[in-house]
């Protein structure tokens, strides 16, 4: 059997980890992963739920599908080997036939006969040591940044607010507890503040207590009787590379899944095109990228 390493444990290499694992070769696979919180990841920001309201009969049961397959995802990549603490920083593979080697940033290594990356770009271009013009260099992503507040009442009458006001500091203010009962939650009511922006930006860069102190005033312009005594506890998490800016030049600049190591196969979510990146399609690009592997 091969030994086979995923690079990134977010969606994207959960999944190929999870068609791994229906073709049999649970058993072989190694997901490296740095962060066992996902504090940096894009796929714990999602607030996407599985929605269920639909025209056609048939999208109604693919989401209730989603859902066994959520909710029983342990059960499906079983066998495996999920290692935490592993940051990527090298990957090395002295001509086709020789195996390739990754070494972590804690020291460890390991050799292997497939590597499948799914990092952001920037990180596998400087793993992998490509050049400065290399084409996986140039796309740029942008951060997102994430408020969960914990509130003693309701602050809007919807779920969803996008905010389009240009001097707004978030974009949008989404109530979770508009769709799940507050009872969940001991009766608190959820509100996530979400927004991308570039990583050197102030809201990105800010200590997330004083970012908070200036985001109120906002909250108060969404509900001007909102107050900070309603916030009884909050939770902030930021993703460094969370969203690739797709300019007109976008499409040449999309690597190949090939890499100039016959090893080593690219799979990231600035691949997703013309989407935006998105939780299903990383389900799809992950399915697609181990079928063409002939690993299932
Ligand atoms: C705020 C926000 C809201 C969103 N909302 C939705 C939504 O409602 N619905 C939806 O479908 N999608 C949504 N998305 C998009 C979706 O979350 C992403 O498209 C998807 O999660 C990307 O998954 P990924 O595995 O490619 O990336 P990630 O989740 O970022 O995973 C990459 C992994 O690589 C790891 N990594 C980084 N460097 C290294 C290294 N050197 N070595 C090893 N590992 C490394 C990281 O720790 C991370 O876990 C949202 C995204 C954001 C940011």
């Amino acid at each position: 059997m091969e030994r086979i390493v995923i690079a990134g444990g977010g969606i994207m290499g959960s999944c190929i980890a999870y068609h791994l694992a229906l073709a049999g070769a649970a058993e072989a696979v190694t997901v490296l992963e740095p962060d066992p919180t996902y504090e940096f990841a894009a796929t714990p920001r999602a607030v996407g739920g599985i929605r269920l309201q639909h025209a056609l009969r048939e999208n109604v049961e693919m989401s209730l599908y989603g859902d066994q397959v959520y909710s029983a995802f342990a059960e499906h990549v079983r066998g495996g080997k999920v290692e935490f603490g592993k940051a990527v920083e090298s990957i090395r593979q002295d001509g086709d036939d020789a195996p390739a080697v990754v070494r972590c940033a804690d020291g460890s290594s390991y050799d292997f006969e497939r590597l499948i990356v799914t990092t952001p770009q920037p990180a596998f271009a400087k793993a992998a040591g490509l050049p400065a013009d290399d084409t996986v260099w140039k796309n740029q992503y942008l951060g997102a940044t994430c408020f969960v507040l914990e509130l003693d009442r309701s602050a809007i009458p919807y779920y969803w607010l996008n905010i389009n006001e240009p001097d707004f500091p978030f974009l949008a203010v989404v109530e979770h507890t508009r769709m799940i009962d507050p009872s969940v939650y001991g009766g608190r009511h959820i509100l996530y503040v979400g927004n991308y922006v570039e990583r050197d930006d102030w809201r990105f860069t800010t200590e997330p207590g004083e970012l908070l102190t200036r985001f109120l005033p906002y909250l108060r312009r969404v509900n001007p009787d909102f107050d900070a005594s309603w916030v009884q506890d909050w939770h902030f998490s930021k993703a460094p590379f969370a969203q690739p800016v797709v300019t007109p030049a976008y499409r040449a600049l999309i690597p190949a899944h090939e890499t100039p190591m016959s090893r080593v196969t690219l799979a990231t979510m600035a691949q997703i095109y013309p989407q935006d990146r998105g939780q299903s399609y990383s389900v799809e690009l992950a399915r697609e990228v181990t079928a063409s592997l002939g690993l299932r």
